[in-house]
């Protein structure tokens, strides 16, 4: 949800709100008016005993003749809504008599505002009734409600004046927000006015998570956001009228609602409009042709909503499953709805589901998937999952495509049988090593592309010689086959497991971060410890992980380095445990900023990357963070000068740029390290030691051959490269960081000399 500048508030025209219910003077005032004029004659029912129920029903029968059912139904889903849209109807109402609006026009923005919410009757109950603040997710089910709120109007209601006001409610002034064509006054008026009621409304009243503004404070919201998402005359108009006494205004309001509204008359603006039914008149022409090519796909396309609710369901479908789109569309997605198993012919469950799975995290998956077909029969398919991400990035629901692939399958299963035996292991049958560096490739490209986390781990049995000499090689086979089977346990929909050789396996998991896989890392690391070897007369074996996640700049290479590094660090600190390195998918890439390294090093057309990096650790720290970098990317270090340092980098394993035929370009990485100490101000205005430290590093990387410059991708290369450095480094640009520039310890050559001397 957006929210109005500085205020902490959420937007009020952002979305309809969620207002909770709160009894309101307004309410109550107009319920002791109504018993009156009943007193006095008015009134052909009874009135109800609860005032404010009473009130609304009364005055909601009046102003919506036969529509008063839809306010019924608002009032049954989420009686405070009902009870905000009642207020900011009243309220309008008011506005319109003092800016002495024609009839027609007060009619329909009395009825407008009224109805402007009506969409919430489609909003999940969990998110309505949420008791904290909505995340990104739930705040856009929620501005959803706008576009239902039109669906439900654009049926029954026969006024395209009142249609065009509820459809821009949600409109900013400056025509800022996405999805609202209008700005300025070609927002039609009645709509500017309900924005700014409404939000003055949600913000003067309590949430669950947060009590009422005061008036004052509301006011000033308003001011503040006016000129960007209220219309600035109408705000100041508004302003006026609530300072001055309502008194008036409400006795007005109310005499009108409950003496000279005719319900008769209301049902003027109500007819059954068949016009407005999808796939009719008002439907898009693009709609109409996505509409046809559904409908004529022979494949099965199901189309699931942010909140699991099937909202498409084509002939593909009907025909593949014989499910009738009409009966399963508006029902909840569930994986037994078509009975899913996956390529083992095991039920998939909401857990594995990949529909679900593709909503959750917003990764697309391809499989083979078996369904239960018409006539009662199984029918193998091959299922695309596509997540559709909104233009905000969030996750608005996924397309499943299901293409019947039973008359392909017998030629297939021969393909498979070929296939299988190409990249499984035969021993554990979790893929071979040949099979986890294809898939490992692609794991990477499509994670860093769109940006979600992923971890690899690697494990390697525990002193498993001595397990082969003292039980035979059998029992060691056994005992592989068991952290195999414990491995896949642990996997969910996308992770891959692999035998990457001996007693070395590899799992890939998806949409998972440095944390969480060593959570999982270390639940199998506990299982395989308490897991008793039959052929070992019950004893049982332990295993060592390294952990990493994908970071900025990673090439399969260095991630799998760097697993294979924090492997070996968990045999050297003693086995059975789980050891994880490197930053994670956070350290973002930036651009370089140039112009400090033309040194003598380099010419300087060669330098394609120059960026002064700040990191805040101790120089010490940088360079054993530099070792890592060295490690992993198979560097060598050409130079060492005091501070100074340089290093050659070939990106010949970092497949990603690269096609298979392109000659390896080789980097030379000039780095000069120094380190600062922070200074404070203090009270009196002078700099004291803050006693903080960080390092400066200067990154300069340039071909090692002046005529790779002429090559058109090194430059992106050559980025790669300065990304994977400050993830390494968890360095960002100087120009980014607040602290001043001062201090310099040179501790380089120091720092290096004993890692060289061991290499
Ligand atoms: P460490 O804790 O350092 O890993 O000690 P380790 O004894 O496990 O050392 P290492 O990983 O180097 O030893 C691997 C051994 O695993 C060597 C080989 O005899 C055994 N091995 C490899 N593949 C198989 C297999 O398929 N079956 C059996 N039974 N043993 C295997
Ligand atoms: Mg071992
Ligand atoms: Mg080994």
């Amino acid at each position: 949800m957006t929210r109005l500048p500085n205020s902490g508030i959420p937007n009020p025209t952002s979305a309809p709100e969620v207002v909770v219910a709160s009894p309101d003077r307004w309410m109550s005032e107009l319920g002791a008016l109504l018993k009156e004029l009943d007193v006095t004659g008015f009134g052909e029912q009874l009135l109800p005993t609860t005032p404010e129920e009473a009130t609304d029903d009364q005055l909601a029968k009046r102003r919506l003749g036969i529509a008063g059912s839809l306010f019924a139904a608002l009032q049954c889903k989420h009686a405070a809504t009902a009870g905000h849209s009642m207020r900011v109807a009243l309220t309008c109402s008011a506005w319109a008599a003092l800016q002495k609006l024609d009839e027609r026009n007060r009619e329909q923005l009395e009825i407008a505002a009224l109805l402007h919410d009506i969409g919430v009757v489609g909003t999940p109950d969990q998110v309505l009734l949420k008791p904290t603040r909505l995340d990104s997710d739930e705040a856009a089910i929620v501005a959803r409600s706008r576009v239902m709120s039109m669906e439900i109007l654009r049926r029954s209601c026969t006024s395209a004046e009142i249609l065009s006001i509820v459809e821009h409610v949600g409109a900013w002034y400056d025509g800022s927000r996405l999805g609202t064509p209008l700005k300025g006054d070609d927002i039609p008026k009645a709509a500017r006015m309900i924005a700014i009621v409404e939000a003055y409304d949600a913000m003067t009243n309590d949430r669950v998570f947060r009590p009422a503004l005061s008036q004052e404070r509301a006011m000033a919201e308003l001011f503040h956001c006016a000129g960007t998402q209220f219309d600035p005359q109408l705000v100041q108009q508004f302003v006026e009228m609530i300072e001055r006494d309502r008194g008036q205004f409400r006795k007005q309001v109310a005499t009108r609602w409950l003496l000279s509204l005719d319900a008769r008359t209301s049902d003027g603006y109500w007819d059954f409009n068949t016009d407005a039914m999808p796939g009719t008149a008002t439907t898009s022409p693009l709609s109409l042709f996505e509409a046809k090519l559904l409908d004529n796909m022979y494949d099965a396309v199901i189309f699931v909503d942010a909140q699991g609710r099937i909202i498409q369901w084509n002939h593909g479908a009907e025909r593949l499953t014989g499910i009738v789109g009409a009966s399963i569309c508006g029902q909840h997605w569930h994986p037994e709805i078509l009975k899913l198993s996956d390529e083992k012919n095991h039920p998939i469950g909401e857990s594995e589901c990949p529909v679900l799975a593709a909503i959750g995290s917003g990764v697309q998956s391809l499989r083979r998937l078996t369904v239960w077909g018409r006539n009662g029969r199984s029918a193998s398919v091959d299922s695309h999952v596509i997540p559709v991400i909104g233009s905000g990035g969030t996750t608005q629901g996924a397309i499943l495509l299901l293409h019947d692939a039973s008359s392909e399958i017998t030629l297939e299963q021969r393909c498979q049988t070929l296939a299988e035996k190409a990249t499984r292991d035969p021993l554990t049958k979790v893929a071979n090593r040949a099979e986890f560096d294809r898939v490992h490739d692609v794991f990477v490209t499509a994670h860093q592309q769109q940006q979600v986390p992923c971890s690899l781990l690697m494990c390697d049995l525990d002193r498993f010689k001595s397990v082969n000499d003292t039980y035979g090689h059998q029992a060691g086979d056994e005992a592989i086959k068991s952290l195999a089977a414990l491995l896949k346990g642990a996997c969910h929909a996308g992770d891959l497991v692999a035998r990457y050789g001996g007693e070395e396996f590899v799992v890939l998991l998806t949409d998972c971060d440095n944390a969480s896989a060593a959570r999982r890392a270390e639940q199998i690391r506990v299982a395989l410890s308490q897991l008793s070897q039959p052929k070992m007369n019950g004893k049982s074996i332990t295993v060592s992980f390294g952990v990493t996640e994908i970071q900025p700049g990673d090439t399969p290479e260095t991630m799998l380095r760097r697993a294979d590094r924090a492997l070996l660090t968990a045999k050297d600190n003693g086995r059975n445990q789980v050891v994880q390195l490197g930053s994670g998918l956070n350290a973002k890439p930036q651009e370089a900023s140039g112009g400090f390294f033309r040194t003598a090093q380099k010419a300087e057309q060669d330098v394609l990357v120059e960026q002064i990096l700040v990191t805040p650790v101790p120089t010490k720290m940088a360079i054993e963070k530099l070792r890592g970098f060295v490690a992993d990317h198979a560097a060598s270090i050409l130079k060492i000068d005091g501070n100074k340092v340089q290093l050659e980098i070939s990106d010949k394993c970092e497949s990603r740029f690269r096609r298979t035929t392109d000659r390896p370009v080789a980097f030379q990485l000039d780095l000069r390290f120094e380190e600062q100490r922070l200074q404070r101000t203090t009270d009196g205005g002078n700099s004291t030691d803050s006693g903080a430290v960080r390092t400066r590093i200067f990154v300069g990387i340039s071909p090692r051959k002046s005529r790779d410059r002429r090559r058109s991708d090194v430059g992106d290369r050559a980025q790669q490269v300065l990304m994977s450095f400050r993830s390494y480094l968890m360095a960002i640009p100087e120009d980014q960081d607040g602290a001043p520039r001062q201090g310099t310890l040179v501790k380089m050559t120091q720092a290096f000399l004993p890692w060289l001397g061991k290499k």
